[in-house]
Formats: C-alpha cells, sequence, structure tokens
C-alpha cells in the first residue's frame, strides 16, 4: 500500500494518465510487451512506475525497471516518484554513470539506458526485472534502439521459462510504426494505448527575420519584451549548451535583478566543475571495481590476452549534448556585450534558472518550485528540456531553434558537435510547453519559411552514425550475426561492412578463414566472433582505434602518454583559430604576434629527432602536458593559442579514461598526474607504433617522382582510401618535413584535402 500525502493525490488526479491505469495494467496483464503513448507532461514517467508497484510488479528480487535516455532524467523522475509515493530513495533509487544510490530495498530503479545495457552483458535474461520501461523511445537513441532489439528477445526467452518480463515501451509521440510495424523486432505488433492530452492552445510567433548566428542575443531581447510587457507566466527557453545557458542566466540576472541573485550565481559557477568532481569519486571506486588483467601487450603478439568480465563502473557514452565533449560551438556571450545602454531593471525581478544535464541534482530540482512572490519564473534550459522534464506554470516558450548535436565525419568517422536547426517535430515538442497549464505563446526565432525547411523529423541516431563501436558492444554481448538483430531502423549494409572490417583490421574480431574471406566482406560474412582484445577495447569509452592503442598502450609505461593523445584526438582543436580576419590594424598585429607563438610552440613541443617523428601527436601530447603543469589555467592557454574549454575537456576525459583503465587493471594504479614528465626517447618510438597500430588503415605515402608529372601531385600524398591526392595541412609541424609514409588522424577537406593529426611511420617494404 502507498501513503500518498493528501496534496499529491489531489495532484496526480489532474494528470491524464490516470483516467488510462485501468487500460494500461489490463494491456500488461494480457500481453508481454505494451506501448503508451502520450504528450510530454501527460504523466508517463512519474505515473507508470508507481501503477505497476501497486498492482505488485515489483518483489524483494524482481523489481521494477526504467531507462531514460538522460541522465538528467534518471535522477530528477527517481526523486520525483519517491516524493508522490512517500517513499525514501532506498526505495526508488537511480543509477547513472558512476553514480547511484540503490540498495537492497530498491523496487524501483531509473537509469541510463547504457546501465541497462552493461547488465545484459552480465545477466543476459534480466532475471532482477520483473518489469522493464524503455521510456523517451520516440528520442530514438542508439543504446534505446539496441535495448529494444535485446529486449524482444529476451521476454521470448523469459516467457519460455516461465518466467515472464513485461516490457512497456514509452513514447511522447504517435510515431511508433516502427515499432509496431517491424515483424523482426515484435513477431505480434504489441498494442498501443493512447493518453488523450488535456493541451491548451498555443499560439506560434514566428520572426519576420531569421537572425544569421546571434541567436542568444536575440533570446535576450525577446525574453526582455515577453517580461516588459506580458501578462504573468512563466518563460521557458530553448537553447544549445551549458555556456549559452550561463551565460544567458547571467545577462539577464543583470538586466532584472532580483534580490537574491547574486549568491545564486556564484553557487551556479561552482557547479560547472560539478563533472569534474564526479570523475574524482569514480576514480576512487573504479579501484575497488572487480579486476580484469590487462595484459601485458606486445605489439607483435596481442594473441595472449585473456577473457574476462567487464568492469562494473563502465558505462557507456550515450548521454546528450552537454555531457559530451566538444563544444567549440559555445558562443561566449560575456559581461561585454550586453547592450550599452541597458539598465537594471530592479522593479521587475526575473527569477532566472539554468537547466541542463550536468547541473546538480539539487539545482534542477528548483525548476519545480515556484517562483518568489512577486517574481517571474525564467528557465533557461537545454533541450533536455524538451520531453524529459515538464516545469510547471509555463505560459511563454522562447525557442532558438537549434540543437547541438553529435556529427561524423564519413571519411574518418570521428565525431563533432554542430549546433543545427532541430526538425518541425521537435519544435512542436518545444511549443507545447506552453500550453500545459493554461493557454500560451510560443516565439520561434525563425521565420516560417526556415520552419518549412526543417526536416519533419529526427533521423534515428543510428543511422546516422559509424557504427563500429556499437558493433563492438554488441559483439562483446556475444551476437556474433549482427545483420540479424532486429534494429528498429537498421544502420545501412555498407555502414555494417565498414564497421566489421575496421574491427577485424584493428584485432577485436577474429578475421574469417583465408579460402573464406573476398577481397572485401560480404554481407553473408558478418558474424566474425569477438576476440580477448576486442573484449578489453570494449570496456574503454571512446572509439575502437583509441581504445586499440589504449589497450596497447601497458607496456613501458606509456598508458598516461596515450591516454592524453587520445583525449586530445577525441576533443579536437586544441588551438584557438587565429587564421581570421582582423578588424582592425592592433587586432592584425596582435594575431600575428599570436600566430608566430603558437607555431613556436608547437616546435617546442614536437621537440627534435625521435620525438618529431611522432609529429602533430607529440604536439597534443607536448600541449597536454604543459598545460596541465601550469594548472591548466585560462592564461596559458591565451598566452599559447589553446582553447580553454578544450583543455578543460581534455582533463575530464583524461580523468574517465584513467577510470576505465584502473577499472580493467588497477596494477596499473594510474592517476592523473600533473607534473606527468615528457616521454623517454624509446617511449616515443612505442608511441609511435602504437599510434599506427590505431591508424593503420589511415596511411599515406608522398608521391614518388615518377608520378609527378602532374603538378597538382607536388608534395601530395596517395592514400588507399582516396583517388585524389591529400596534403599535409600546413598547421602540421611536418608540412616542411614531407616524410615518405605518414599516419593521420583526419582528412579535412577545404580547398583541398588536408591530413590533420600527422605522424610519421617507417615501412620497410610495400608491396
Ligand atoms: P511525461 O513523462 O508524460 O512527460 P511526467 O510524468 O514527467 O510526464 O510529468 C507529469 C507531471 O508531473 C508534469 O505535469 C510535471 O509538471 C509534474 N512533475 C514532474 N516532475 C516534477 C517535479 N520534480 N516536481 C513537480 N512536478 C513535477
Ligand atoms: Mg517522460
Amino acid at each position: 500500500p502507498v501513503n500518498r500525502t493528501p496534496e499529491m493525490q489531489e495532484e496526480r488526479l489532474k494528470l491524464p494518465i490516470l483516467a488510462e491505469e485501468q487500460a494500461i495494467m489490463e494491456a500488461v496483464a494480457e500481453h508481454p510487451i505494451v506501448i503508451v503513448c502520450g504528450e510530454t507532461g501527460s504523466g508517463k514517467t512519474t505515473q507508470v512506475p508507481q501503477f505497476l508497484y501497486e498492482a505488485g510488479y515489483s518483489s524483494e528480487d524482481s523489481i521494477i525497471g526504467v531507462t531514460e535516455p538522460r541522465r538528467v532524467a534518471a535522477v530528477a523522475m527517481s526523486q520525483r516518484v519517491a516524493k508522490e509515493m512517500n517513499l525514501s530513495q532506498r526505495v526508488v533509487s537511480y543509477q547513472i554513470r558512476y553514480e547511484g544510490n540503490v540498495t537492497e530495498e530498491t523496487r524501483i530503479k531509473f537509469m541510463t539506458d547504457g546501465v541497462l545495457l552493461k547488465e545484459i552483458q552480465k545477466d543476459f535474461l534480466l532475471l532482477k526485472y520483473k518489469v522493464v520501461i524503455i521510456d523517451e523511445a520516440h528520442e530514438r537513441s542508439v543504446y534505446t534502439d539496441i535495448l529494444l532489439g535485446l529486449l524482444s528477445r529476451i521476454v521470448a526467452l523469459r516467457t519460455k521459462r516461465n518466467m515472464p518480463l513485461k516490457l512497456l515501451i514509452m513514447s511522447a509521440t504517435l510515431r511508433v510504426e516502427d515499432f509496431t510495424q517491424n515483424k523482426r523486432l515484435f513477431t505480434t505488433p504489441p498494442p498501443v494505448i493512447k493518453v488523450e492530452s488535456r493541451q491548451f492552445p498555443v499560439t506560434v510567433h514566428f520572426n519576420k527575420r531569421t537572425p544569421l548566428d546571434d541567436y542568444s542575443g536575440e533570446c535576450f531581447r525577446k525574453i526582455c519584451k515577453i517580461h516588459r510587457m506580458l501578462p504573468a507566466g512563466g518563460i521557458l527557453v530553448f537553447l544549445t549548451g551549458q555556456a549559452e545557458v550561463h551565460a544567458l542566466c547571467r545577462r539577464l540576472r543583470k538586466a532584472f535583478p532580483t534580490r537574491c541573485s547574486q549568491p545564486q550565481e556564484k553557487e551556479e559557477e561552482k557547479d560547472s566543475a560539478e563533472g569534474m568532481r564526479r570523475f574524482k569519486k569514480s576514480r576512487t571506486r573504479a579501484k575497488k571495481a572487480q579486476a580484469m588483467a590487462l595484459p601485458q601487450i606486445n605489439l607483435d603478439n596481442y594473441s595472449v590476452l585473456p577473457a574476462g568480465e567487464g568492469d562494473e563502473d563502465r558505462e557507456a557514452e550515450m548521454d546528450d549534448e552537454e555531457e559530451a565533449l566538444g563544444s567549440d560551438l559555445d558562443l561566449d556571450l560575456g559581461d561585454s556585450e550586453a547592450n550599452e545602454g541597458e539598465q537594471p531593471d530592479a522593479s521587475l525581478p526575473l527569477h532566472v534558472l539554468p537547466l541542463y544535464s550536468l547541473l546538480a541534482p539539487e539545482k534542477q530540482a528548483q525548476v519545480f518550485k515556484p517562483p518568489p512572490e512577486g517574481t517571474r519564473l525564467c528557465v533557461v534550459a537545454t533541450n533536455v528540456a524538451e520531453t524529459s522534464l515538464t516545469i510547471p506554470g509555463i505560459k511563454y516558450v522562447v525557442d532558438c531553434g537549434k540543437v547541438k548535436k553529435r556529427y561524423y565525419d564519413r571519411v574518418t568517422g570521428v565525431s563533432s558537435f554542430r549546433v543545427t536547426w532541430v526538425s518541425q517535430a521537435s519544435a512542436d515538442q518545444r511549443a507545447g510547453r506552453a500550453g500545459r497549464t493554461e493557454p500560451g505563446h510560443c516565439y520561434r526565432l525563425y521565420s516560417s519559411a526556415v520552419f518549412g525547411d526543417f526536416e519533419q523529423f529526427p533521423p534515428p541516431e543510428i543511422t546516422r552514425r559509424p557504427v563500429e563501436d556499437l558493433i563492438l558492444q554488441m559483439k562483446a554481448l556475444n551476437i556474433e550475426k549482427v545483420i540479424n538483430f532486429p534494429f528498429p531502423t537498421p544502420p545501412s549494409v555498407e555502414a555494417l561492412i565498414a564497421a566489421e572490417e575496421l574491427l577485424i583490421a584493428l584485432g577485436a574480431l577474429q578475421a574469417p578463414r583465408k579460402n573464406e574471406r573476398m577481397k572485401k566482406l560480404q554481407m553473408s560474412q558478418l558474424s566474425s566472433p569477438i576476440t580477448a582484445l576486442g573484449r578489453t577495447m570494449s570496456t574503454f569509452p571512446v572509439a575502437p582505434r583509441y581504445a586499440k592503442m589504449l589497450a596497447l598502450s601497458q607496456q613501458h609505461g606509456c598508458l598516461p602518454y596515450t591516454i592524453a593523445i587520445v583525449a586530445a584526438m577525441t576533443v579536437r582543436e586544441l588551438f584557438e583559430e587565429l587564421d581570421r580576419p582582423a578588424a582592425s590594424e592592433e587586432e592584425l598585429a596582435e594575431l600575428k604576434g599570436r600566430r608566430a607563438r603558437v607555431a613556436q610552440m608547437k616546435r617546442t613541443w614536437a621537440g627534435q629527432g625521435a620525438s618529431l617523428k611522432l609529429g602533430d601527436l607529440m604536439v597534443l601530447l607536448g600541449a597536454v602536458g604543459a598545460c596541465e603543469y601550469s594548472g591548466c589555467s585560462p592564461q596559458f592557454c591565451h598566452a599559447n593559442g589553446l582553447r580553454y574549454k578544450a583543455m578543460l575537456e581534455i582533463r575530464r576525459l583524461r580523468g574517465q579514461l584513467t577510470t576505465a583503465v584502473n577499472a580493467v587493471c588497477p596494477e596499473a594504479g594510474l592517476f592523473l598526474d600533473p607534473k606527468m614528465q615528457p616521454p623517454t626517447e624509446s617511449q616515443v618510438t612505442y608511441l609511435r607504433q602504437i599510434m599506427a597500430a590505431g591508424l593503420g588503415d589511415h596511411l599515406a605515402r608522398r608521391v614518388q617522382n615518377e608520378d609527378l608529372l602532374d603538378p597538382k601531385w607536388k608534395n601530395a600524398y596517395k592514400t588507399p582510401l582516396l583517388d585524389d591526392p591529400v596534403f599535409i595541412h600546413p598547421s602540421s609541424v611536418l608540412f616542411r618535413e614531407l616524410p615518405e609514409f605518414v599516419v593521420y588522424q583526419e582528412i579535412v577537406e577545404t580547398t583541398k584535402m588536408y591530413m590533420k593529426g600527422v605522424s610519421i611511420v617507417e615501412i620497410q617494404w610495400i608491396p
């Protein structure tokens, strides 16, 4: 029995999903798999777990599991449900990467989808659970998609063994054909229960013109107008990233101060360091994690790897934009940018709150509280507020129309973050946030013509990216014939073949026997089992190429160096863009001076002789080492042309990788040494081999004299991948060296095809 407070009970009864409780519970009783669709805010996430709990779907040894694609939702929803049920967080708990409060008493467990995927690797039948709820399935995150494929089989197996598992899929949109019409996924289409939502009309206002890039400034002006001129009601603003959110909050608080805005701001600055603290904590924990010996790797022979279980703590990378690395696109709107003549107006206090994934849970919880008397609530949020969280009392939505997304380089598969237009479906979701409690207004900071050009729905993530990391995870689950896997939407066969080829080349998968192997892999051959090396690689949260480098680095004390280089390669663009046009003579002189300084530092970091052969990767290592040595200060970064944010991200990722390596191999006893000594000459030689082992297919050879007839081939390189010539990028320290063989991190196409992240390899013979 649940003892809710009368006030809570009253609040619940207002939710549209309460009317469907019986229908949902009947469907769950009769069918192994049920889909529930309902508008954001209708009560799916908070209520359905309670229905199941009250109907007895949890006991001491089999509980209710709920997955969320975002950490923010896993934490916030566990707190909310515990509160609604008047139960402690010992009973309604959460687990996200490296952090959680699950106990023996836990009956309802909220977790990220990656945590559940990891649990499947340990216990394929998920015997701990009586019900699994996959929430926010419409977001189509890669891990949600894979979980659905796996769960379709797990549910069947559990039925066969007479230990039925119930699966609920919850979606904020009605677009669920990929689940219901996919016979391979679910042979019997699961019933769909629609929750009628009580949505008030929202008037949508488009801008006449679309601002070119200063959408943060446009947001600011729009909010000022709303706040000055329109009746009471909360404002919800959509921006793309954490830095933007903070900048706009600062600016708004300055314009419309409340009595308590000062201390609040200071505390939030502290929150930005939250991520760092989490990783520090996780390091201690990883030490306790189960040991799996990382093999002593010999570059010529890695067949000696023992197979073992993965570590306890690792959770794959899957969270949303601001959890991830790479904030190149965060506009830094400093105070300097505030409009001149903007006077602080204390007569109109605005209660400004930020909301994004990395924000501490107590701070996130602030948005659910009513604002102080006499103030208006204004929440400045990233995409997390689109569907995951519902904020009460919102009457006005200001939508910049943009979202930060991960994009993948088709040539190299390296990912980056870009800010792009959202889909029409997302824009409508955002607008819908304004009509929960009364009729509302949505201000779109773009024209209706631009909206007309948005794509209708965002394509599922799995179709937009290379899949070698997924394939490696799936193979680690012993799913060998990936092509037969019941994906809700499968990746392309080309993407699957490319992934399998690369993983075989990296030694993560067994190569097909010689006589079976054609020149190129065929579809029917997509069934290579994982190797012991592959299992080790699958525990590192970076691209398989980089995981291979880490797996090889235990010997000769190379690990700290490889971790630094891999972190730097993953974050990318360490150096500031100094080739920009200058606005004035002084600026030009300053830029020139800084360019010369950066070039000089690159040469210093690359060194001479053996160390120069590691090329740009040596520069990365030197830059990371020197920056840490200086305490990673903004001053040091500015003076040396390094992007401060990139350096902070690298530090964070190094912490994470150090934790992952320690979990696999506790005797390595790695820690982040701020005074890391430079590698010795022989270590550099080892590092070059390690880098080449991960970048082996990114090999380029300088064209030979006989090919030089065509002038376009001057100083050019030939790669196996491309017909056209490629060149060493002018920013490379090897630009003038022109070595015969190089490996590169990536190719970028501007005026020519340029290799970046270049390092020298020596090859005796090439057929
Ligand atoms: P859905 O999952 O269908 O989007 P939720 O179950 O998340 O809906 O939310 C249902 C209602 O509960 C919303 O109207 C929201 O305002 C309210 N709610 C959710 N979390 C909190 C919270 N932490 N504090 C106060 N109200 C909340
Ligand atoms: Mg929800």
